[in-house]
């Protein structure tokens, strides 16, 4: 039996093949009638499972290629791997998540983030995806092509991605300072400013108390105190008693981008392990009236969660980006595993927040369906359009697609 990171998932898929070559993922895709592609398996519900046979691009050798100011890489390397060959070449990416172990095909596929007002989710540092399409042919799109922006965000549902092209930059230095039992009102007050305090900036909160300000800065000052806040002299984990030797360096010491960017270091547990995760991107200019929403249900919430995280995404043009044609905030959940409880509160979270406009995270858990997501996303039509061209017997659908994309 395989399961997901969380193990809240067994897989039903028939079969797992992970395939060392581009040409055996081309056969076992035109082969079968039903596959899908499965990433690090870093996703809380069952957007990656199929009914037939799960492809992992995994065993492919990652093949680096660096290329003017993009690197291509096989879609099955795990970002960690991929930063660390980039920093030995003195290059960097723009943005990572709270983790470096999920996989760069997996990560891109369901508008993963990280966070700051002027980076966008990891999918906008594509540059290209060549893919498997449904006949087993392969398929390449790049930033310009008519149908690449809905290629991207693409829930595994147009084929298995093989190789992904990124955008890199020279490699840059940050510094995270993170300020504990920052007060909620001053914050709600002017949301904006506190979210722009850093290239990187996360609140987090069991709604109950107070905020932990988390700030990666590049080459600004971070602030000295945070509404009457100084910086923690000593490391801190976002959750209450978890070992801090699993987060990033703090304590304003700068380091690389790979080093700092990510909450978690590579050959350590993140986050809590027991959990589940929920999140949800409102547009920018909604925030405060969903923060005020949250945090009304908090006695509620609180006995549920580890905590939670809020960021921002910059708008992009992706059709299926939680950011697609806004600035975002996502307020996350990390939620204690406990299936029943968490799903008896999220009906209630979303309909406090969906009327605002908020997009769920595609890869977390969520009570939404198609009914209720399509008027949220302007290009939904045209994915359709896309998923029918490109995939006419519905090889790579499933029981989520079925439920989410209707
Ligand atoms: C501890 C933890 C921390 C997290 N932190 C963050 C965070 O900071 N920000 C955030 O946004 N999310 C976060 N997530 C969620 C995670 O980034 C997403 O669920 C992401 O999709 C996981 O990637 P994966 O490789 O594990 O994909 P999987 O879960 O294996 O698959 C997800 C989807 O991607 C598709 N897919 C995978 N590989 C391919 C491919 N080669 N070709 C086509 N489609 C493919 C699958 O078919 C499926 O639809 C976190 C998850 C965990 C467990």
């Amino acid at each position: 039996m395989e399961r997901n990171w969380a193990g809240n998932l067994t897989y039903s898929a028939t079969e797992f093949v992970r395939p060392a070559s581009i040409a055996e993922i081309q056969r076992v895709v035109a082969d079968n009638p039903r596959v899908r592609a499965l990433g690090s398996r870093h996703s809380f519900n069952d957007v990656a499972d199929t009914a037939g046979v799960a492809v992992s691009p995994e065993a492919l050798p990652p093949d680096v290629v660096v290329e003017g100011s993009t690197v291509t890489v096989s879609a099955g390397t795990r970002y960690g791997v991929l930063a660390a060959v980039l920093e030995e070449r003195g290059l960097a990416l723009a943005n990572l998540a709270s983790l470096p172990h999920i996989s760069v095909g997996g990560a891109v596929a369901t508008g993963t983030h990280g966070s700051g007002v002027r980076n966008g989710c990891l999918s906008t540092s594509v540059a290209a995806v060549e893919l498997v399409g449904a006949d087993g042919t392969l398929r390449r799109t790049s930033r310009g092509d008519q149908e690449f922006a809905g290629s991207v965000v693409a829930l595994g549902a147009l084929g298995v991605v093989v190789r992904v092209t990124l955008d890199v930059r020279t490699t840059f230095a940050v510094r995270q300072d993170v300020y504990p039992d920052v007060p909620w009102a001053p914050v709600l007050a002017d949301l904006d400013a506190v979210l722009a305090c850093g290239y990187s900036v996360s609140l987090f909160t069991t709604w109950t108390g107070p905020l932990q300000v988390w700030v990666k800065s590049t080459d600004t000052t971070p602030p000295a105190d945070v509404y009457g806040a100084s910086p923690s002299p000593v490391p801190l984990h976002m959750i209450a008693g978890e070992s801090v030797e699993a987060v990033t360096e703090q304590g304003g010491v700068p380091g690389p981008w790979l080093d700092r960017l990510p909450h978690f270091r590579m050959g350590h547990k993140p986050s809590s392990g027991e959990e589940l995760q929920t999140e949800y991107l409102v547009p920018r200019d909604r925030a405060v009236e969903a923060l005020t929403r949250v945090r009304a249900m908090g006695e509620r919430v609180a006995p549920l969660l580890h905590v939670t995280e809020i960021r921002t995404i910059a708008a992009d043009e992706l059709w299926l980006s939680g950011a697609h044609g806004r600035d975002a905030v996502a307020v996350h959940f990390t939620w204690h595993l406990d299936p029943a409880g968490v799903f008896a509160v999220l009906p209630d979270i979303e309909a406090a927040l969906l009327p605002l406009g908020a997009r769920p995270h595609w890869g977390k858990c969520f009570t939404a369906t198609a009914r209720d997501l399509a008027p949220l996303y302007p290009r939904w039509t045209d994915f359709a359009e896309l998923r029918r061209e490109h995939d006419p017997s519905d090889k790579f659908g499933n029981a989520y697609l079925d439920r989410v994309l209707g």
